[in-house]
């Protein structure tokens, strides 16, 4: 059995954190990894542009974490841009604020961030066990590890003592690289109060036309056809015609709104989101996801109206919709005189019944204010992160486990969540300090 001060399980940026904290106090530093190579969920999020933080003022930046923002303030006390900056700019990184208030790497790559700090790790004596995947504990509080040195390789058994450990599992998103939250039932079985993990900035599957025009929605009646008939058994999804024109196409630039109610305030926010096979995703759709999944756990559905033009006033769209269209088709007469094409376009007609098309009154409140239901998130492995997880009265003001002595918790597998925007990296590196910084008064103790 290996004797060891501390081991860090994850090497994604909580455990990459809690590893800096802990070397730079001259702490040996072992980290264990289950993945060939460090990172691996931190390299994706560069791919499109690593948006580190942002750079809004302290106080509406602690609001986007929702219901735990007053813990999170706790540790979030200086401004992010200036401390992220900071600590990248010591690992040789320059980073630039965005029209937007996001702030990114001057090249907006991950990788030469990410391999700048492994050296520095490495050249302050971390040492990586990649390929070691922890299973959990033995009778004597062990840390077991199963190793593979090769997909095809026999599986090595390794027990290894830790005086203090920190645990940086991520959530369980994309799990193929690395976070698959089988963590969950080991902390339970421990006594550790687990929050079940969700979906968190994710895509949601739309209500059926045929399934929304039974129960009385926009759709009504004119609906039946062959197709509709062959949809009438699938409660979600476009319609085949839509979804093979137009899964993948963007809605630019548009606005939803969600009406609120006594526990949640009304979202409205314009942006772009993308068709997908069986519903919507993008950026516009994640901002607005918490609210839209926690409305289909309440109530089994939820809506939200989609502002097609929300450049133009209601009382001018019905101006131009109602303008005489001599023997033009309404879709030339709605491109001409509103510049509505492609999917916008499109999704009027895959959710308006014939006789709302043709009524001008009908079209113009629906181009403004398209309602559209979504029935569930897509699973939580398609999220771009996870809400759920170790909860924080779980945990001492250290991030210590109250039931498990000696064992701190950071990151995604903790049980608060974020809106993209740099909101993410910057409470996963924060609660990687604290759990390091935990840790290392643990030591000392
Ligand atoms: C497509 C995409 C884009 C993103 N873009 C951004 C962005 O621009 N800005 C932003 O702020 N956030 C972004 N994120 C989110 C951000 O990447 C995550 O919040 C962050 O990586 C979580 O860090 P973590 O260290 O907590 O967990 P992870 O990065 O998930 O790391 C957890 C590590 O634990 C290891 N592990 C898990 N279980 C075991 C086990 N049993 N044994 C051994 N090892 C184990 C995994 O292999 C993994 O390496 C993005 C996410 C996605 C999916």
């Amino acid at each position: 059995m290996n004797h060891i001060p501390v081991a860090i399980i994850g090497a994604g940026p909580a455990g990459l954190m809690a590893a800096q904290v802990l070397s730079n106090a001259g702490v040996p530093v072992h980290i264990y990894d289950a993945m060939p190579s460090a990172g691996r969920k931190f390299l994706l999020a560069g791919i499109g542009g690593l948006n580190l933080t942002h750079s809004e003022p302290l106080a509406p930046f602690l609001t986007r974490y929702y219901e735990r923002q007053d813990v999170l303030a706790q540790i979030i006390t200086a401004q992010p841009v200036t401390e992220i900056g900071a600590w990248a700019k010591d690992l040789g990184i320059d980073t630039f604020v965005g029209t937007s208030g996001r702030v990114f790497p001057t090249n907006m790559k991950a990788a030469p961030l990410l391999r700048a700090w492994l050296q520095r790790l490495r050249s302050q004596g971390v040492q990586f066990h990649m390929r070691h995947r922890w299973t959990g504990w033995d009778g004597q509080g062990a840390l077991q590890f199963e190793r593979r040195t090769a997909s095809d390789a026999p599986v090595e058994h390794i027990t290894v003592n830790a005086k203090a450990t920190v645990l940086a599992l991520g959530g369980a998103s994309w799990q193929r690289l690395g976070s698959d939250g089988a963590w969950v039932p080991w902390l339970r079985a421990k006594g550790v109060d687990v929050a079940d993990l969700l979906p968190a900035n994710c895509g949601f599957d739309v209500q059926n036309r045929t399934a929304a025009s039974k129960a009385g929605d926009v759709r009504g009646s004119a609906t039946s056809n062959a197709a509709d008939s062959a949809e009438a058994a699938s409660t979600t999804g476009w319609s085949s015609h839509f979804a093979s024109k137009f899964a993948g196409q963007p809605f630019k630039t548009v606005a939803i709104h969600i009406e609120g109610n006594e526990h949640q305030p009304a979202f409205h926010r314009q942006g772009e989101f993308v068709a997908t096979q069986t519903g919507v995703e993008g950026s516009l759709i994640y901002a607005a996801s918490k609210l839209l999944r926690e409305r289909i756990a309440t109530h089994g559905s939820a809506s939200f109206h989609l502002d097609l033009l929300p450049q133009w006033d209601a009382a001018k769209v019905l101006r131009e919709v109602s303008h005489p269209r001599g023997s033009r088709s309404l879709s030339s007469h709605l491109s001409s005189r509103l510049n509505l094409e492609g999917i916008k376009l499109s999704i009027l007609y895959e959710l308006l019944s014939k006789d709302a098309m043709n009524n001008p009154r009908q079209l113009a409140t629906a181009i403004k204010s398209l309602p559209i239901t979504v029935t569930a998130t897509r699973p939580i492995d398609e999220a771009i992160s996870t809400a759920g997880g170790v909860r924080f009265e779980a945990m001492t003001e250290q991030y210590m486990l109250s039931k498990l002595p000696g064992v701190f918790c950071a990151g995604e597998m903790l049980d608060w969540e974020a809106p993209t925007g740099g909101y993410l990296l910057t409470a996963v590196m924060a609660t990687g300090r604290v759990a390091g910084e935990g840790a290392l008064a643990y030591l000392a103790h």
